[in-house]
């Protein structure tokens, strides 16, 4: 029986210049708690806002946590420039000071998914055991669908509309919050997909329907319509 239908297309994943990854398949919860968990942290009374770019309190003020500065031109293209208070790093500098296995988080925004995956795997102290395993619980969909390659922090402007199609298309296999008994329905996703790619393209529709979903796809790929159960 199917429940709900997911169109999931090709446009943007937030319209803010602020949304990116990290933020959309909700990772960054969990990891601006780790930073404020660490004891650095706790002893300058940091909460997990503080490591957010969204509100105030340790962003940069002068960028108000973007990294950049627009500039707007009367007659010409606005410029784009670097914020010269915190250099693109978004962040005040104490708490860019704050480090968990010596980097910063404005280093773990600069991350891959593949490199914040191993990161976030090392469980050295054993101390934040259950945070870190919600992180990857998080970031490895994104991995299962050919993404492993973007950053985490990468303005959600600057992807591809295939790139924004499967990171929804990851928020619908995360654990615990896996869809189940929806039509999904995908138009035209192997637009600029390389050959290993739409494999795990392919992978992800049958992790879809081995959850207890329907997937209908308009393609026109052959590789994808030889795996249909129907035509
Ligand atoms: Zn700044």
């Amino acid at each position: 029986m199917v429940r709900g239908i997911e169109m999931v297309d090709q446009d943007p994943i937030g319209k803010s210049s602020r949304s990116n990854p990290v933020t959309y398949v909700k990772a960054y919860d969990e990891i601006r708690t780790l930073y404020s968990e660490t004891g650095f942290a706790r002893q300058r009374g940091l909460k997990p806002s503080h490591f957010s770019f969204n509100v105030d309190g340790g962003r940069c003020e002068m960028c108000q946590g973007e990294g950049y500065v627009t500039i707007e031109m009367q007659f010409m293209a606005d410029i784009i420039l670097k914020c010269e208070s915190c250099h693109g790093k978004r962040f005040k500098q104490d708490i860019l000071e704050i480090t968990y296995l010596d980097k910063s988080i404005a280093d773990v925004l600069e991350m891959t998914v593949d490199d914040a995956i191993k990161f976030f795997s090392d469980d050295k102290d054993g101390k934040y055991t259950g945070l870190l395993k919600k992180i990857i619980s998080k970031l490895q969909p994104l991995a299962d669908v050919g993404l492993g390659y973007i950053t985490l922090g990468q303005p959600s402007s600057t992807l591809s509309g295939g790139e924004a199609q499967r990171i929804k298309l990851a928020t619908f296999l995360t654990k615990g919050n896996a869809a189940v008994n929806t039509l999904f329905i995908f138009d035209e996703p192997t637009t600029g997909l390389h050959f290993h790619d739409i494999r795990k393209l392919l992978d992800s529709f049958t992790a879809l329907i081995n959850n207890g979903n329907s997937v209908l796809v308009i393609e026109h790929n052959l590789d994808v319509i030889k795996c249909a159960d129907g035509l």
